[in-house]
């Protein structure tokens, strides 16, 4: 029988309480998004899909995965790569992350990937490469283009994370740092994030008598995180967050975009135009003036995710010209096939 494999002590046990701050967060990581590794000599631990990161010290979330075949199918065979349970070296029942493949493409030892809002508030921008470089200056950054998650991702970001680059932007979507110790990983990751730092916009009052009146009776409520309302409360972030989706996780957790209501229209019979074209009742309304209500069964991970709309909205100029996802891509995040998908966007 051979031994056990065990992961590179102390350097994971650091990895871990990073990962547990890191995913605490809501600054960085929102629901089961975003994921860290460590790898030693032929072996890669990544945090395995569907885990939190904040669980990183209470549960065991990580996969040893088998480093050079992972490397091997990015390079030659992507379709395979995006099976990283295909890589696992423990059948325990954990996968390794769709992103397994992001995080091999690295030379460094430790690799950190987050949403971070921060970064969003920026990669969501036309044009962000050049308003990227003041904040970034004198780091080892490169940026790409919107890739969904996955191989063809890991391609991209293998063509610039070259010699010294650690920091890579990804359009749309987050960050990620990489280094050879925990503490100078997770070091970088608060630099970088610190660096692009904005401070949320002014904001206004939402009508939160209206609100209750409107949703009394309905599946919907008013929500918890009240920083929400703004997406309703300025025309231009309206337009911006009504204009499509802006990061895959959205797309996952939110689904396409956003709704707003009608003039006149009840929660009720928004959620009912919505789910007459086969997409999901939306988890978030927005009540334009007025400001936005929740679902009352919505789930944690939805929760977070359109806490982050707002998170990321707050942070954008209301003149900003933002980059969407387009049709294609979004369909593609939800599986969908493309007659779906028109039908779901002509609401
Ligand atoms: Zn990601």
């Amino acid at each position: 029988m051979s031994a056990p494999l065990l992961p590179p002590k102390p350097e994971y046990t650091a990895l871990c309480k990073a990962s547990a701050v890191i995913g605490a967060d809501p600054m960085l990581i929102q629901a089961a998004g975003g994921n860290t590794s460590i790898k030693a000599g032929d072996v890669m631990w990544i945090k395995a899909s569907g885990t939190l990161l904040a669980d990183a010290q209470a549960k065991d979330i990580f996969v040893p995965v088998d480093l050079p075949d992972m490397r091997h199918a990015v390079a030659n065979a992507p379709p395979r790569a995006d099976q990283p349970a295909e890589f696992a070296l423990v059948r325990d029942g954990l996968r390794p992350s769709i992103e397994t493949s992001l995080h091999a493409v690295f030379s460094q030892k430790v690799v950190m990937h987050a949403h971070c809002i921060h970064t969003l508030a920026h990669a969501v921008k036309k044009g962000c490469e050049t308003m990227l470089a003041a904040p970034l200056a004198g780091l080892n950054w490169a940026i790409v283009d919107y890739v969904k998650p996955g191989a063809n991702l890991a391609r991209r970001v293998a063509e610039v994370a070259k010699g010294p680059v650690n920091v890579v932007v990804l359009r749309n979507h987050g960050i990620i740092v990489a280094g050879d110790t925990v503490a100078q990983t997770y070091g970088l990751l608060s630099e970088v994030h610190a660096r692009l730092r904005i401070d949320p916009a002014d904001c206004a009052q939402p009508d939160l008598d209206a609100l209750a009146a409107l949703t009394t009776g309905s599946a919907y409520t008013l929500p918890d995180y009240t920083p929400l309302h703004q997406l309703a409360l300025n025309a231009r972030r309206f337009q911006q967050a009504t204009g499509g989706s802006l990061y895959p996780d959205h797309v996952i957790f939110c689904g396409i975009g956003a709704t707003a209501l009608s003039d006149g229209e009840s929660p009720d019979a928004a959620c009912a135009r919505i789910e007459a074209t086969g997409a999901p009742a939306p988890v978030f309304l927005i009540v334009p003036g007025k400001g936005v209500i929740l679902r009352r069964d919505a789930t944690e991970a939805n929760r977070a995710l359109v806490r982050c709309l707002a998170d990321v909205l707050l942070r954008v100029p209301a003149e900003a010209e933002l980059s969407y996802l387009t049709d294609a891509q979004n369909a593609e995040l939800l599986n969908w096939d493309a007659e779906k998908y028109r039908s779901a966007l002509n609401v």
